[in-house]
């Protein structure tokens, strides 16, 4: 599953090529146009796929952001505050080519869910294997309530303070530490391979309960995440199963993974404990990991 340095990758691919241009039109596979007829809104949450086309046809895209997971393509002017928010799901992946024969992947080429032709000709596709992704047009950030809870973007400034404050209410201090570090509200884009990482490097075991961590340890942990975060970003994201960049290249993250799906740990090579935690597989190593 995509998580924050592979989504900050597609950012950083779509902004140069997409910035400025318009969105003359838009079209939906048959898949999402026969779902949404049977009343499943698949790929196109929100409204119908006639709205989400009257909405967004003729606005510039003036620029993208990323919100922890979320791409947020803003439409028309900053006062407007219109934007369209998109989640990669499992499997999404967006592209912009001249002809859809350019994305060379069949199973990608094969999933193209909406294509929208831009004001230069070429098409900004959105594809999608397996369809948990979506994409909705938002009037305002603040429709869409799920944003406003996210917390802060690990590389602002205080989100380390605003970290430390989330570990320590009630909800999250009695929780196990990766559960509580996983939660978007405490830290934005902190998901299940980048948890494991900083756990790792921190020395601190997924199960320990979060209030147990002295505040100097939560303080190392908080910097590891940013690390392996930044660490991520440089190397691409990594590509564990279906994630492509705009370009369809995979990430390179994958290789410098310590502990995640690892079987044997690489410092003191013990075997791997894998356990569940806050619903995830949690692999982490009982001799490095307190
Ligand atoms: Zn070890």
């Amino acid at each position: 599953m995509p998580e924050l340095p592979e989504v900050e990758h597609v950012k950083r691919g779509l902004s140069p090529k997409i910035e400025g241009l318009t969105i003359q039109d838009v079209t939906f596979s048959e898949t999402v146009i026969k779902a949404h007829d049977a009343g499943r809104k698949a790929v196109v949450k929100g409204e119908g796929l006639d709205s989400f086309k009257y909405a967004v046809e003729n606005r510039v895209i003036s620029s993208i952001d990323r919100r922890s997971k979320y791409l947020l393509f803003r439409l028309g002017e900053a006062e407007e505050g219109m934007l369209i928010l998109s989640h990669l799901g499992m499997t999404g992946a967006w592209f912009v080519v001249e002809e859809l024969g350019e994305i060379l992947e069949d199973r990608f080429r094969n999933h193209v869910h909406v294509i929208f032709t831009l004001s230069n000709g070429q098409k900004l596709v959105y594809s999608d294997i397996r369809r948990f992704g979506e994409m909705r047009f938002l009037p305002s950030e603040e429709a869409h309530p799920p944003l406003a809870e996210i917390g802060p973007e690990p590389f602002d400034e205080d989100a380390d303070i605003r970290f430390l404050a989330a570990l320590s209410i009630p909800k999250f201090s009695r929780k196990p530490i990766k559960e509580a570090i996983m939660h978007h509200s405490v830290i934005a884009g902190c998901g299940n391979i980048y948890a494991t990482e900083a756990l790792f490097k921190a020395g601190v075991s997924p199960k320990r309960r979060t209030d147990r961590l002295s505040l100097k340890k939560k303080k190392e942990l908080f910097q590891h995440i940013v690390d392996v975060l930044h660490e991520g970003i440089a190397a691409g994201g990594s590509s564990i199963s279906d994630y492509r960049n705009v370009n369809g290249e995979a990430g390179g993250m994958q290789e410098r993974l310590q502990m995640y799906a690892k079987s044997v740990c690489p410092v003191c090579q013990s075997p791997v404990k894998k356990a569940v935690v806050g619903g995830r597989t949690s692999h982490y190593c009982t001799t490095c990991q307190r």
